[in-house]
C-alpha cells in the first residue's frame, strides 16, 4: 500500500508505480502538506491519488511563478519609459488632465503637467496602451469636428 501518512493516518490506497522521491518530498515541504512517510514501511511507493495531489500542488506553484513573470513583463512593457509625456502637445496633456479630473497647480508649466499625467498614467490599472490609443483617437476626432 501507499507509504504516506496523511495527518497521522496511514493511507490505505494501493501503491502505484510512483516513488516518494526527493522532488515529491520537496513539494511536500514547500507546500507544508501534512504527508509524512510511514517510518515502518520498507518501500517508498505512493498511491495514484497522492501522486496526483502532489503533482497538482507542484503545477500550481509553476503556474503561479509563470503568472508572476508575465505580470512583470506586462508592467515593464507598459512602463512610462515607453511614452515621453513631454513630447506630447500641451493641449493633449491638458485634455488628459481634464478627462481624468487631475489636480494641478494653477499656472503649472508643461513639465509639471507632463509629470502629473505620467504619474496618473502609471497608476491606472487598465491596459495603458489601449487607453492612450483611444485617448489620442478621441482627441483627433474632437479636433476634426
Ligand atoms: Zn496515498
Amino acid at each position: 500500500t501507499c507509504c504516506l501518512l496523511e495527518s497521522g493516518v496511514r493511507c490505505v490506497r494501493p501503491a502505484g508505480n510512483a516513488c516518494y522521491n526527493k522532488r515529491i518530498q520537496k513539494t511536500v515541504q514547500q507546500k507544508r502538506l501534512k504527508f509524512v512517510v510511514d517510518p515502518g514501511v520498507s518501500q517508498m511507493y505512493i498511491c495514484e491519488h497522492h501522486k496526483n495531489m502532489i503533482q497538482n500542488y507542484r503545477n500550481q506553484q509553476h503556474q503561479k511563478s509563470r503568472d508572476n513573470n508575465n505580470h512583470n513583463d506586462n508592467n515593464n512593457s507598459h512602463n512610462n519609459r515607453d511614452i515621453n509625456f513631454l513630447m506630447l502637445p500641451l493641449s493633449l496633456l491638458r485634455r488628459y488632465k481634464r478627462n481624468f479630473k487631475l489636480i494641478s497647480k494653477p499656472g503649472c508649466n508643461k513639465a509639471q503637467l507632463a509629470d502629473i499625467v505620467a504619474r496618473h498614467f502609471s497608476k491606472i490599472q487598465v491596459d495603458q496602451k489601449d487607453v492612450l490609443t483611444c485617448f489620442l483617437y478621441t482627441c483627433k476626432s474632437n479636433r476634426s469636428q
